[in-house]
């Protein structure tokens, strides 16, 4: 069996138990194989510390039989790389928020600088027959930095967050070479049949294509195949941790504290993609056209920090704590508060409690990869009385959880609606419901994921590399 090398942003210990069921799934793949997994170490050198001449220096770990290789950056390749190109441009635009894009010209030489060293960090640490797995926005022009060094060995790409369609894909400047980058793969799998569609809209439009059929193209003398893996959660992880005694005792106290009340929780990082705003003025109204759910509808939202440098996280940070305090002025009782809003992050063993204690969850991004919450609210069920699921139609996820409640969260009223109905909905229903989105994430777990991207990119046509074919 050939070994693997991951190569993602940031890399997880997969012997620590906080990490989640990616780390854990891919962990258990590198366990097999014995592997490498290589990313940034989370490190800046500022100039003070030697600038970019402490960049690049990498930092060796053995776990096991997997070892982890990280790099530290410079401050400067950070901020162009990291906050820069990566979550001021490739975030917004494939987030379909254009609006919010920050088209700085210097950013892309420091995306570029980064994938580069990247590759030259990496190179010589690979094997002959190592299989190689590039993971997300941060690293595209990865592979094509590989193969201009030479680097012949499979490589595969998933895309975490959706591929946006071709038109909003080309306000980025550069979208071409972005897009040529991802030739150089052998495989490039994305989360939904949708941005599978988008991608082969785009490859037969703009780069012109050949479509090979069997979702293969041809362009810059190279065939990339291409799919659709929607990645799933590791469901008896989860169930694991349901039972576990952090995770029952986090259930029982809720239980008790909320025991007049029906609780709807939402568990997001921070961010304008997930339609906060959006969840909070719905169960606004809610409580104004329903009145029957005063002093029962409780709705926590835990929304953990992320990406604090940047306004357009502080500005939501704002807007959410002044809806959250309108809310609960307008419609609180002494005995009954609304809205309970916190900014942190939940210890994960305590997040199936959580969710087991809620009768409702609303799962709300305006766009999302997937949306990994839904299906773990979903594992954390009780079957005999379970709750339901609220989800916007523009997460990844809608695409196989065809039986939650979905919504559109632009639409408020008719999100109130979907609350209410899902508040009121019986228990047999709940039920049924519940039966069938489970054989759905049971079957479409992440083990399958790993599995079938693996598989399929093993059996992909070795071709010809390192050839010219690709002058970025
Ligand atoms: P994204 O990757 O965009 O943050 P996902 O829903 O796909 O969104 O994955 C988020 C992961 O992070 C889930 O495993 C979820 O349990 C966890 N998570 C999100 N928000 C929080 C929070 N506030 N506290 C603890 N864990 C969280």
């Amino acid at each position: 069996m050939p070994r693997l090398v991951v190569v993602s942003n940031r890399v997880a210990d997969p012997r620590k138990t906080a990490a989640g069921g990616l780390a854990v799934a891919l962990a258990e793949f590198l366990n097999s194989t014995g592997g490498v997994w290589f990313g940034w170490s989370g490190k800046v050198i500022e100039p003070a510390q030697g600038g970019r001449a402490g960049e690049g220096q990498l930092h060796t770990q053995q776990a096991g039989p997997v070892k982890l290789v990280t790099v530290d950056l410079s401050r400067e390749d950070h901020d162009s790389f990291y906050t820069g190109y990566s979550n001021g441009v490739l975030w917004p635009v494939f987030h379909y928020r254009l609006d919010l894009a920050d088209f700085d010209a210097g950013y892309i030489a420091g995306y570029r600088r980064v994938n580069q060293m990247f590759a030259r960090k990496l190179q010589p640490l690979l094997r002959p027959d190592d299989i190689i797995w590039v993971h997300d926005y941060h690293l595209i022009p990865l592979a094509a930095e590989l193969r201009a060094l030479g680097c012949n060995h499979r490589i595969g790409f998933f895309l975490h967050i959706p591929l946006p369609p071709s038109l909003i894909l080309a306000a980025i400047p550069g979208h071409d070479w972005l897009i040529r980058a991802l030739f150089a793969y052998d495989l490039v799998g994305f989360q939904s049949r949708a941005d599978l569609l988008h991608f082969s809209s785009y490859v037969e439009s703009e780069a012109h294509a050949q479509n090979l059929g069997d979702n293969r193209w041809r362009a810059f003398n190279r065939t990339v195949q291409a799919g659709a893996f929607p990645i799933g959660i590791d469901v008896e992880e989860f169930q694991g941790l349901a039972n576990a005694p952090e995770g029952r005792d986090m259930f029982e106290r809720m239980r008790r504290e909320y025991s007049r009340r029906k609780l709807l929780v939402g568990v997001d990082r921070l961010d304008y993609s997930k339609g906060l705003p959006q969840r909070i003025k719905a169960f606004r109204e809610l409580l104004q056209r329903y009145p029957e759910n005063h002093r029962s509808a409780t709705l926590i939202q835990i929304a953990s920090p992320s990406r604090e440098d940047v306004s357009a996280y502080t500005d939501i940070l704002h807007e959410l704590e002044s809806l959250c305090g309108s809310i609960n002025g307008n419609y609180g009782e002494l005995d009954w508060m609304p809205v309970r809003y916190m900014h942190r992050t939940v210890a994960r063993v305590r997040l199936p409690g959580l969710y087991r204690a809620s009768r409702v969850a609303l799962v709300t991004p305006l766009r999302d990869g997937m949306n990994l919450v839904a299906k773990e609210f979903l594992a954390a069920q009780d079957p005999a009385d379970p709750g339901v699921l609220v989800l916007s139609r523009f997460a990844g996820a809608a695409e196989q959880l065809k039986d939650a409640l979905l919504v559109n969260p632009y639409d408020i009223e008719n999100t109130a609606n979907a609350i209410h109905l899902a508040l009121q909905m019986p228990v047999e229903e709940r039920r049924n419901r519940h039966a069938s989105l489970m054989s759905v994430i049971r079957e479409f777990d992440v083990h399958w994921w790993c599995d079938s991207f693996l598989e399929r990119l093993a059996q992909a046509e070795a071709e010809e590399t390192g050839t010219p074919w690709l002058r970025l």
